[in-house]
């Protein structure tokens, strides 16, 4: 059997390279803590902005407006510039008592302490199976999240003419993400009375030519392999079909805790985030938590915000001059 790999032990470990983790790590460093590692499951660092091909990004951050991949590279950029160690393909699997944490990466398994953790794994969109919508799993449903890192990351063009589902704000990031991939939206859908964004957002559909059905709920999704038609029902009962090749789950975000969930750690049912004190810290005190993991969804310079002001907690910790929990 081979030897499992070594991590090296550190003094703070941030878990995910979204904006949270990133600013908090770059934070430790210019306070003075040495050894700062973040560990992310994907390929690159840099968490959703990396294929948000848009703006507005780093207006707080940077003071000008960004598209989330050249934001995510500035980040990155600044975290290696400060010393900050990366580690990407490496999945946390487990978190033990007082700072263990179980990793998974291409060269195995493997077991690292950290004297404080940092969790910021950032959220995930609702699919289709977790809104308990009946129906077989056909080609071209997908959410935003998954749209955008096909079309920002991958150049691929998964349907021609999807129907959207939702209006929360990440529903008008998807209408433009279609409209740079050339991806002709049939319609919105909204099972509420409005949408579920405000001015200027909720303008866009109409503005980009894609009709809002508003109260409206889907009933069937027809389709072999691939998704054909769905049927829709409104609030006054009229049913009608509307033909398409994709549908597009939007928003309903809720945190990225699977983690949390499995641990030690107090977990709040009614969030589905971990519990914290004011200082961002768990029932166990080596473990702190920031971003978008402990509220959906905030805006990334929100979650950079918070990640810095965590880091000071972090490491007035570390230094013996932060509260005890109570
Ligand atoms: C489609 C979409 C469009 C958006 N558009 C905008 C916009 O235009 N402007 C704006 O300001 N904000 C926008 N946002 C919001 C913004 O992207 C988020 O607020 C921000 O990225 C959250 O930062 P975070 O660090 O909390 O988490 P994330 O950016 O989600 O990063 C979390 C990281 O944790 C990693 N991770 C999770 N679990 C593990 C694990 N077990 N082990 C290792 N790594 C793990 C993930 O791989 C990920 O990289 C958008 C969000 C979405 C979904």
């Amino acid at each position: 059997m081979l030897n499992p790999p070594i991590y090296d032990n550190c003094d703070v470990a941030i878990i995910g390279a979204g904006p949270a983790g990133l600013a908090a790590a770059i934070r430790l460093k210019k306070l003075g803590i040495e050894n700062v590692l973040v560990l992310d499951r994907e390929s690159e660092p840099g968490g959703i902005p990396r294929h948000c091909g848009h703006p507005p990004f780093g207006m707080l951050e940077f003071a000008r407006v960004m598209r989330g991949p050249s934001y995510a590279r500035r980040l990155v950029g600044e975290a290696r510039r400060a010393g900050v160690g990366i580690s990407v393909r490496t999945s946390v699997t487990m978190l033990g008592a007082g700072g263990g944490l179980t990793i998974a990466s291409p060269q195995g398994n493997g077991e690292l302490t950290a004297k404080r953790v940092l969790l910021s794994t950032g959220v995930r969109e609702t699919p289709q199976s977790a809104r308990l919508m009946s129906g077989a799993r056909m080609l071209g449903i997908c959410t935003t999240g998954a749209l955008q890192a096909m079309v920002y990351l991958k150049g691929l063009i998964p349907f021609r003419r999807p129907v959207i589902v939702g209006t929360e704000t990440v529903a008008f990031s998807a209408l433009l993400t279609c409209k740079k991939a050339g991806i002709k939206p049939v319609a919105m859908i909204e099972g509420k009375s409005c949408p579920g964004t405000r001015w200027p957002f909720h303008n866009a559909s109409r503005l980009l030519g894609v009709p809002l059905f508003v109260e409206t709920r889907i009933t069937k999704i027809i389709g072999g392999n691939r998704i054909e038609a769905i049927k829709i029902i409104d609030g006054k009962g009229n049913a009608r079909e509307l033909a398409c090749d994709g549908l597009l789950f939007t928003g309903q975000f809720t945190p990225e805790s699977s983690l949390v969930r499995m641990s030690h750690l107090l977990f709040d049912h009614e969030t589905g985030s971990p519990v914290i004190d004011p200082f961002g810290r768990c029932s166990d005190s080596a473990y702190f938590a920031a971003g978008n993991l402990l509220q959906p969804l905030k805006m990334a310079m929100n979650c950079w915000r918070e990640g810095r002001k965590t880091a000071q907690w972090i490491a007035k910790d570390i230094a013996g001059s932060l509260p005890d929990r109570q």
